[in-house]
């Protein structure tokens, strides 16, 4: 082939790859766009996820006539004038490359005018082209509709979600700015339906309790710290060691109260919470860092979603300094037993275990308020009361009978056999045990789901509302029966059997965090069966005794593949009997 210069249109819709890779990355630029331009109201309507149409109108300072052409040119910008300007960012784009991008891959107007003029204008094109401009009578500001986003490059669409999962990420990108800027009235509609609203009232507390509820919101702290050196800044909220989360997705940062993703900074976060929390499971915050311009690139990615420091150490320090100084002197210890008694127990993992796993000396040594339940209470009635193994399954990689010795650590089994020792990772163990059985079951269609006496209704953040919805089948198919309550609420009416013994609303949201992290990952058919073994399945740090011991390894052995828990970590390491005597020189 010989070598040509693309076409201008080819060229656009190549450079707009960059910038425009989904719905939410239109959403994104709109957002900001108005946020420099001053609104104190910003309103996204969405339809079919924002593939079929997404409009932005805001009341900020709009565009003049004479200039409006040109914010379509590419390299087109009112927020940078001299080189200088580019080392001191202080708007939100800077580019000007977003409304040529977004134009090249869709249908798309632009009506605006400056509240000092009489009369409006609009812009018009069609996968890059122009189509149609003039004079049109409009409110001050500006609106932007985006449709048929890539109508132009179904290859590109191919890539795209499901609607209701790429709702779901526009859902999370607008409260995340809502956090950011309480001064300005935010909302957000998903087709017909409301999905978020701020009131613009300029008070951090009050986005804060539309995009999380009033549970959270209660259980926030302030966060308020500067390093005294740099004059770094930390604002924002954190949330109380008794309030968490099974996933990272709560954890959203800014800088000059642009929001980016950095991992430095959620290791930050995480280190501030050090002690504080159960094994995996992570803070919600909302913080803001105050940094001089000049010590950010914020040039270093083409969708703005990632920046360089010029001191990533003081950045770290301020940050996790602010968030542990809020921590140790706003959570009287008391307070925060009584949490982790009360509603967040089930989940918190580690050594607290789970209602029905809990053995008495542990629900008595975490204060637990309900009576111990004997004999329900322990390890056996949790798997044995889960079913008896499938006998018609053939196992694969078959394990030899294992006979139990002990237990080493509250967390191996030490068991032999004739080919040798076997030490088990007994939670390992148990979550491919669970595991298998539910996937079994699904699959069968055999859905073990238990009805509940009586419906239980939750109360959910509209972004959850959009992972329930985008995955109500799954949960469906998982034994969840759901209802839609008005609004935000849902009544849960059965339950997963195996989740039977937990509070109904809590590992619904528990449940919807994973999904929603992990759905967006890998949309695999497991991951709810994974996350629900996981959680159901006995920790370490708990005491088995030798009929539960044997129990697990009863069932171990003919599961489709014991030697690998769902997340493929080894379940258990042999020593065979030629290894030992080898190395005692036996042989
Ligand atoms: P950038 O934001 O990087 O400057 P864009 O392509 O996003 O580039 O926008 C180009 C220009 O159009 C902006 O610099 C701004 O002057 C103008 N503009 C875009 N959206 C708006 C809006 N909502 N209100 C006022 N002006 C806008
Ligand atoms: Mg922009």
């Amino acid at each position: 082939m010989t070598i040509k210069l693309l076409s201008p249109e080819l060229a656009a819709q190549i450079a707009a790859g960059e910038v425009v890779e989904r719905p939410v990355s239109v959403v994104k630029e709109l957002v900001e766009n108005s946020i420099d331009a001053g609104s104190s109201r910003i309103t996204v309507e969405i339809k079919g996820g924002g593939i079929e149409e997404i409009r932005v109108t805001d009341d900020g300072s709009g565009i003049p006539a004479a200039e409006a052409p040109l914010a379509f040119q590419h390299h087109a910008t009112s927020k940078l004038d001299a080189p200088e300007a580019l080392d001191a960012i202080a708007t939100l784009g800077f580019r000007g490359e977003a409304l040529p991008s977004i134009a090249a891959v869709s249908k798309m107007t632009l009506t605006t005018r400056p509240d000092a003029e009489d009369m409006g204008y609009f812009t018009e094109f069609a996968w890059g082209r122009p189509v149609g401009d003039g004079a049109r009578g409009s409110p001050p500001g500006t609106s932007v509709v985006v449709a048929d986003l890539f109508g132009n490059l179904p290859a590109r669409r191919k890539f795209l979600k499901s609607a209701a999962a790429e709702a779901g990420r526009i859902h999370d990108l607008v409260a995340r700015y809502a956090l950011a800027y309480p001064e300005i009235a935010f909302r957000l509609a998903v087709g017909e339906r409301q999905s978020l609203a701020t009131p613009g009232s300029g008070r951090d507390a009050d986005p804060l309790l539309a995009v999380y509820g009033a549970a959270v919101a209660a259980g926030m702290l302030a966060v308020s710290g500067a390093d005294p050196e740099t004059g770094y800044r930390v604002e924002g909220f954190a949330s109380a060691p008794s309030l968490h989360r099974a996933n990272r997705s709560y954890m959203t940062f800014f800088i000059n109260r642009r929001w980016i993703q950095n991992r430095m900074l959620t290791f930050a976060l995480e280190e501030a919470y050090h002690g504080l929390l159960p094994e995996k499971r992570y803070p919600i915050a909302a913080l803001n860092l105050v940094l001089p311009y000049g010590d950010v690139d914020v040039n270093s990615h083409p969708a703005k979603r990632e920046v360089r420091f010029h001191q990533e150490g003081k950045v770290y320090s301020t940050l996790q300094r602010a968030v542990r100084s809020a921590l140790v002197s706003a959570a009287p210890v008391p307070e925060l037993g009584a949490e982790r008694r009360g509603t967040w127990a089930p989940f918190s993992g580690a050594n607290v275990g789970r209602g029905f796993f809990r053995s008495q000396f542990d629900a008595g040594a975490s204060g637990d308020s309900r009576p111990a339940a004997g004999g329900d209470n322990r390890v056996d009635a949790g798997l044995d009361g889960a079913g008896p193994p499938d006998a018609a399954l053939t196992p694969q990689q078959a394990l030899p009978a294992l006979r139990v010795v002990g237990q080493v650590r509250l967390t191996y089994i030490v068991a032999e056999s004739p080919d040798g020792m076997y030490l088990v990772d007994q939670h390992a163990a148990h979550e491919r045990v669970l595991f298998d059985r539910i996937v079994r079951r699904a699959a069968q269609r055999e859905v073990q789901s238990q009805p509940l006496l009586s419906p239980v209704a939750v109360e959910l953040t509209p972004g959850q509302v959009a992972t329930l919805e985008a995955h109500r089948e799954f949960l469906q198919t998982y034994g969840y029966e759901l209802e839609h309550f008005g609004e935000n609420s849902y009544l849960v009416r059965a339950v997963p059997a195996i989740l039977v013994t937990q509070d109904p609303g809590k590992s619904l949201l528990d449940v919807l965090d994973l999904v929603a992290f992990d759905g967006l990952l890998r949309e695999r058919g497991d991951i709810l069966a994974a996350s629900v073994a996981c959680h159901s399945a006995i920790r370490a740090g708990q005491s088995m005794t030798e009929a539960e011991m044997r129990s697990l390894l009863e069932q171990l052995e003919v599961t489709d593949n014991p030697h690998t828990c769902p997340h493929g970590r080894p379940t258990l390491i042999h020593f065979s009997s030629y290894h030992m005597e080898r190395e005692f020189g036996r042989r």
